[in-house]
């Protein structure tokens, strides 16, 4: 057996991985100091940086390693094993991350575990979400996925959408819109992605121009772990980090 793939742990449904040694603790200490460095080069404060930990795959026993560390916020992809995990780590003081598509028939499943949904990509899906907060008494935070790509990304709402669905966001009460989240095409190149990182801090500044409310526009979520150092530079608030924090997942096949 490859010690670097310990078998699933069962939990959750999937095979998910089990937690092999330390390195997680010393992995989140290196990517945070990352963070830190990133966000003071462009001028910034670290603290303006929220790391999410990207715990998709791995099993609930990974999630305590980086808890322990001091991790608090985590994402997830699958609602599925996500709801599995936070019941499971109920214990723990952790903050979960729906950074995954979302379908509207999930919305009740989710306003309740999870304290902020990042691929809300539309008018529908927000309403469906509004109105499952309110009957739950949730108060989820919500952001609104971008597609800048055209159809090579599959999900989130074309620019041209936003105006509307911010002027619905503003007549929520119980969902709040804080934000825009990007999940561009993939590039090894860490620097051809920077334009769309870019092309969503304007997005989002354009939004204030026609005088979306602020408040509602706090957050830009992008980066991941090969190109979140380029995506503080441009702005990022937030960014989702799995693989430089937990390692290699498994090949999609093996996972479900
Ligand atoms: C898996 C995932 C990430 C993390 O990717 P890594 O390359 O492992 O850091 C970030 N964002 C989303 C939406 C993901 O699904």
């Amino acid at each position: 057996m490859n010690p670097d793939r310990p078998a699933g742990t069962g939990d959750a449904g999937a095979r998910l991985v089990a937690p092999s040694d330390h390195s997680i603790a010393q992995n989140l200490r290196a990517v945070r100091a990352r963070v830190d460095a990133a966000a003071r080069e462009a001028g910034r404060e670290p603290s303006s940086v929220r790391l999410i930990a990207v715990s998709k795959t791995f099993g609930l026993g990974c999630v305590r390693l980086a808890a322990a560390a001091g991790q608090v916020d985590f994402g997830e992809n699958r609602v599925q094993e996500a709801l599995a995990k936070c019941a499971e780590g109920g214990d723990l003081n952790a903050r979960w991350h729906l950074i995954g598509h979302l379908q509207k028939n999930k919305a009740r499943k989710v306003v309740g575990p999870f304290a902020w949904i990042h691929s809300v990509d539309g008018c529908e899906l927000l309403d469906r979400l509004e109105r499952a907060a309110a009957d739950e008494g949730a108060r989820p935070r919500l952001l609104i996925q971008v597609d800048l790509a055209g159809e090579r990304t599959k999900h989130g709402a074309p620019p041209a959408d936003l105006p509307r669905i911010f002027e619905a966001a503003a007549a929520c009460q119980a969902v709040e819109v804080k934000g825009l989240m990007l999940i561009p095409p993939f590039e090894d190149d860490p620097e051809r992605t920077r334009p769309y990182f870019r092309r969503l801090r304007e997005v989002r500044d354009d939004l204030a121009t026609r005088g979306v409310d602020p408040s509602m526009l706090d957050e830009l979520s992008m980066g991941m772990s090969h190109d979140f150092e380029v995506a503080i530079a441009e702005g990022a608030t937030m960014v989702r980090v799995g693989t430089a924090i937990f390692g290699a997942r498994p090949a999609p096949a093996a996972v479900q």
